[in-house]
């Protein structure tokens, strides 16, 4: 089965308590992200458990969501400096080995409520990257209306060993000058491109197979008429892409796979 390049497991379960269990059924592979120590604690368990027992991977990945500061409830306000102990954690994870990726980190400038962030953003962003290069972790970039800021970053992004743009919303010709600038960049795409998102589907229609990657983003992408999105979304939308992109479902379960596994293979 194909794999998942970016979900929330811990959050999954608080709609779907047997999430899991659907994972291993299924055989999906997943890249899951948590932006605090109980999330990440829950995650790792998994992912311990998972090897054990043999069943199919779970990689770890950590980083302070860009929305985080928009985030109105204390301890996140603009005022207080309340990163400081997640970013010690992200060193830690980092340093310790434990995680396959730093993400997702980024830029959400959206909307107002964003954009009066931007600075602490900016902030968190230059904090991650930092350990992305000095721990040579890939990274997983969360990107809303703020491609510029990339193309500005684009000196150190390509020291990386791979930065993967979850839920791309950029164009085509964004994507491969990324590409040709040298950004080992790979593009993540999900229920974006089976909900008629013109730009998502015209870059997943013609952006290299060798830099395509699928993802639920579960539970917060749902489809049309669901909920919320789960492991088992996974196939709609790897035949949706193949639709777009008039290849056979089977050689792009293939090729994501194997990208999934270049990207998220614990570096040595
Ligand atoms: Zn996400």
């Amino acid at each position: 089965m194909a794999a998942d390049a970016h979900a929330h497991p811990f959050d999954l379960a608080g709609r779907l308590p047997n999430a899991e269990q659907e994972r291993r059924r299924l055989g999906i592979p997943c890249a899951a992200s948590a932006w605090n120590g109980e999330q990440f604690a829950y995650q790792e368990e998994l992912a311990r458990k998972a090897r054990e027992e043999g069943a199919v991977p779970m990689a770890l990945c950590f980083a302070l969501h860009p929305q985080l500061p928009a985030l109105k409830d204390p301890p996140f306000s603009l005022n207080a400096r309340p990163f400081a102990p997640l970013l010690d954690m992200l060193e830690t994870l980092a340093v310790q080995g434990r995680l396959n990726a730093v993400g997702e980190t980024g830029f959400d400038l959206y909307n107002d409520v964003f954009r009066a962030t931007e600075a602490v953003q900016d902030e968190l962003f230059a904090a991650h990257l930092e350990t992305a290069l000095r721990c040579g972790l890939p990274l997983v970039l969360h990107v809303r209306r703020a491609m510029h800021k990339v193309f500005a970053l684009t000196g150190p992004l390509k020291k990386l060993p791979a930065v993967v743009f979850h839920s791309y919303s950029g164009t085509a010709a964004e994507g491969e000058a990324l590409l040709r600038r040298g950004v080992n960049a790979y593009f993540s795409f999900g229920a974006s491109i089976l909900l008629n998102h013109k730009t998502a589907i015209r870059s997943s229609a013609v952006l290299p197979l060798d830099h395509l990657l699928l993802e639920t983003d579960a539970p917060y992408q749902p489809l049309r008429g669901r909920e919320f999105s789960r492991w088992a979304d996974l196939p709609e939308i790897l035949r949706g892409l193949a639709r777009i992109r008039q290849e056979s479902a089977a050689e792009l379960e293939a090729a994501t796979d194997r990208n999934f596994f270049t990207v998220f293979s614990k570096p040595r």
